[in-house]
């Protein structure tokens, strides 16, 4: 039997999640662990830990490890496997697979977390069988990789799929992290669905939000609006067909310049299913060419926070293969 397996690894500011899968991608272990806040030596001994911790319950060893993928919320330079930066991590200039096949024995391949995740999907979630694919992550901010020919899209320093950028509303829109006026991430993330529900409660609207913000004293969620919504609040649904608007518009003119075959949407917001992504899809009809729009089939994300990892997996899978390379 070839018990040869892949091991992925999904770097976060907060958690760091890690398995071991299958050469067709089947999920042997899975486990996650708090990132520890240090140089990145006690982060890569945390990995070791881990692996090993996996490896052991799985009845394997590292011998059985043809290669670990990882996924980092950075900018890289991605052949290199090197980070300039690591902003949630306080890391500078961490030749991260020089450093990592080191601790760990094995062949190391990097990417950014984005890129993984879309590869997960790709893989083992919504997008199986697109060779064509957008993933797009609806949560604090809007994330996004854009998979081409079976393989991530990188463009020419790795900034490729920054769908999150995309100008929804230039001249009146709000300023964004990246200097910008009126990005994607500012008018339709679930920061800025929390933004719209606090502004009509603030501004005097008739609406359930103050209820729950009285109730939850001060605190209100992107999840909270979509109750809402659900739930029949007229503001809610305001905000939801707005934010709806803004999605369905950016991925229109995305697609109609790369006609992909699937766009995956993920994050906490997508939870809402159908609720959510049928107006999203009225909205990407109006926008998207005719060709375009009956080609595509717009899904929510299946894999959840496995797919990051699984992508990094993956990240192997493409460079080694089955055989590890041999
Ligand atoms: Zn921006």
């Amino acid at each position: 039997m070839n018990k040869k397996v892949y091991a992925g690894i999904d770097l976060g500011g907060t958690t760091i999640k890690m398995g071991i899968c299958s050469t067709d991608g089947a999920v042997i272990g899975e486990t996650k662990h708090p990132t520890p806040k240090g140089p990145y030596q006690d982060v890569f001994r945390t990995f070791q830990q881990l692996l090993s911790d996996l490896l052991l319950q799985a009845g394997l060893s590292i011998h059985d490890v043809i290669g670990v993928g990882v996924g980092v919320p950075a900018l890289l330079d991605v052949k290199k496997g090197y980070a300039f930066e690591i902003v949630n991590l306080g890391w500078r200039n961490v030749p991260i697979k020089f450093e990592l096949e080191r601790y760990l024995g094995v062949s190391c391949f990097v990417d950014n977390d984005a890129n993984v995740a879309a590869l997960g999907e790709m893989w083992q979630g919504a997008g199986r069988g697109a060779a064509h694919l957008i993933c797009v992550t609806v949560g604090t901010g809007i994330g996004g990789g854009l998979i081409l020919n079976g393989d991530i899209f990188h463009g020419a320093v790795g900034l490729a799929g920054e769908i999150g950028h995309l100008k929804v509303r230039p001249e009146i829109g709000r300023r964004c992290n990246c200097g910008n006026i009126g990005c994607l991430e500012t008018e339709a993330s679930a920061t800025a669905i929390v933004f719209y529900g606090r502004t009509a409660v603030e501004s005097g609207e008739a609406t359930q939000l103050r209820q729950i913000l009285d109730q939850s004293r001060g605190s209100l969620t992107a999840r909270d609006v979509v109750d809402a919504a659900k739930n029949g609040d007229l503001v809610s649904i305001k905000i939801m067909e707005r934010v709806s608007h803004y999605l369905g518009l950016a991925l229109a003119n995305l697609s109609n310049t790369l006609n992909p075959e699937k766009i995956v949407i993920g994050g906490g917001v997508s939870r809402a299913g159908s609720f959510f992504l049928n107006p999203i899809r009225d909205q990407f009809r109006t926008y998207a060419l005719d060709q375009v729009a009956r080609s595509v089939e717009l899904l929510p994300a299946e894999l959840g926070n496995t797919a990051g990892w699984l992508g990094a997996a993956w990240l192997v899978h493409r460079n080694l293969g089955e055989d590890g390379g041999n």
